[in-house]
């Protein structure tokens, strides 16, 4: 799992400010409810204090008391708890055992000091359980103080609260993981988006620059990036149109001074009167002027191939017989330089393409193989279909490509040793060429290398797939 994605990323600070938000929620909810039952509990048994007060108002002796409550309040069968205590510190009444057994009023121990006013207090372990009491000193008529001790047992709030905490605790996990899958797929569904953006993204190159991305109609920012990222790649193709029309422009117009250039060299050097020094200067300049014209005819291919202006009838063809033949062309070529040239091309491998463009790119391959194996080495062709493209590879044991030139070799004009590839004949635009007319017919040519042993290109092109009916 990559967790600097924004996906984990996400969903770890919406789950984390979720888990403490509901933690905080069940602290303060549970709180709130227990400060709710203590303040009910509070007023109820106030009340019945004052109650009960009023009706002992008349207090005459202990069997009055006894009998009254027994008639009016029986705490008991109510699971309530009553002492009355006089102020002399003598008790006059106890309510017995409740009919729920929550708690033994007999544990309960005297009030052992005066009590001028009412309070509320909570008695722990009283036989099974707590007790909840408010104590209230009331004067009756005849001028005595009697204490009233009303209470209920603690279970009529643990109870509750007890219940809350076990919703709390199974409820907030649960909450939570729902909360963090629901915003996991709402995440996923916006960040799919993203994903296929970004793969279209690195699928452009300059060979499918007027292709663009795939807009989301969300009315979102994903759908203003989408738009904002398909303008930026239409001002690249818009520039590098340019730069290629003004390449070709360039290369076409330097095409006819060259021309006139050479013949009149050419025409120099016929001269018999010459003197021999300038003769060999003239012969040099020749020789340059048609290195030159080479430069500025590969140089206007490159450009209108990638302007997209060279003209191609795009054929069913074999690619297959097609590079057999290139071969037997080149054989010879190969045979002068005592190099050992295999072609492996038995089954047909259908593609649609320009024979002649194609035909150039396998020749540049085997030209360079060629060029840049020594003699006695071995040059292996093959083609291949895989899946729904056709493979052409061009196997060299020959010197090899440095590995910081190999990313470079498809450039216009790079050559790997500057002064190898001079001494080859080499201008460095054969590689282009060949990618150039790769990505016209929507494929593609990579290049593998391990230098002193050899190098490998592959052209992989989009195969007819013949459909059998
Ligand atoms: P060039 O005309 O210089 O051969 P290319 O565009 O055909 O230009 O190739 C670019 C550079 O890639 C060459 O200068 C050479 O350094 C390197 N290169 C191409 N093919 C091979 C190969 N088969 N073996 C070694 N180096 C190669």
């Amino acid at each position: 799992m990559n967790t600097k994605s924004i996906r984990f990323r996400l969903i770890t600070w919406y789950a984390t400010l979720l888990a403490i938000l509901f933690i905080f929620l069940g602290v303060g909810g549970y709180w709130g409810f227990k400060h709710y039952l203590m303040q009910t509990s509070l007023r109820t048994l106030e009340e019945r204090a004052q109650q009960i007060g009023l009706t002992l108002v008349d207090y005459k002796d202990e069997d009055y008391i006894v009998d009254d409550i027994n008639k009016h309040y029986a705490p008991e069968i109510n699971d309530r708890f009553l002492r009355i205590t006089r102020d002399d510190g003598k008790q006059v009444y106890i309510s017995g055992l409740p009919k729920d057994g929550s708690f033994d009023p007999s544990h309960l121990p005297l009030l052992n000091k005066p009590v001028n006013q009412a309070f509320l207090r909570e008695e722990q372990s009283l036989g099974v359980g707590g007790l909840l009491i408010y104590t209230l000193p009331f004067k009756v008529k005849s001028g005595t103080t009697l204490v009233l001790e009303v209470g209920i047992s603690s279970r009529q709030i643990e109870d509750p609260l007890h219940g809350l905490l076990v919703t709390i605790v199974i409820g907030l996990p649960i909450v939570v993981g729902v909360a963090i899958g629901g915003g996991y797929l709402l995440i996923r569904r916006s960040l799919l988006l993203v994903t296929a953006i970004t793969h279209a993204a690195e699928k452009i190159t300059l060979g499918n620059i007027s292709e663009r991305l795939p807009i989301a109609k969300t009315g979102d920012e994903l759908e203003q990036l989408s738009f904002s990222l398909n303008n930026m790649i239409a001002r690249l193709e818009e520039t590098f149109q340019h730069i290629n029309r003004f390449t070709a422009d360039a290369s076409h117009e330097l095409r006819t001074p060259l021309t006139i250039l050479h013949c009149d060299l050419e025409a120099i050097i016929q001269k018999r009167s010459l003197d021999p020094q300038i003769n060999e200067m003239i012969g040099s300049a020749l020789e340059e002027t048609e290195r030159l014209a080479k430069i500025v005819e590969g140089l206007l291919e490159v450009a209108r191939l990638d302007a997209g202006e060279t003209k191609m009838v795009f054929i069913p063809l074999d690619l297959a017989s097609l590079t057999l033949t290139t071969v037997e062309q080149i054989r010879l070529m190969a045979e002068d330089k005592e190099i050992e040239l295999a072609c492996q091309a038995d089954s047909t491998v259908m593609v649609a393409g320009d024979p002649l463009r194609l035909k150039q790119i396998v020749v540049n391959l085997l030209d360079n193989a060629i060029k840049y194996t020594p003699s006695g080495a071995t040059i292996d062709v093959k083609v291949i279909s895989s899946k729904d493209h056709a493979l052409l590879r061009v196997k060299d044991t020959g010197m090899g490509i440095p590995r910081e030139a190999l990313p470079h070799i498809f450039e216009r004009f790079y050559r790997a040793d500057k002064a190898r590839s001079r001494q080859l004949a080499g201008y460095g635009l054969g590689l282009s060429i060949a990618k150039s007319i790769c990505n016209a017919h929507g494929g593609y040519i990579t290049a593998s290398s391990l230098e002193g042993q050899g190098s490998c290109f592959t052209v992989q092109l989009p195969l007819i797939v013949e459909h059998s009916d």
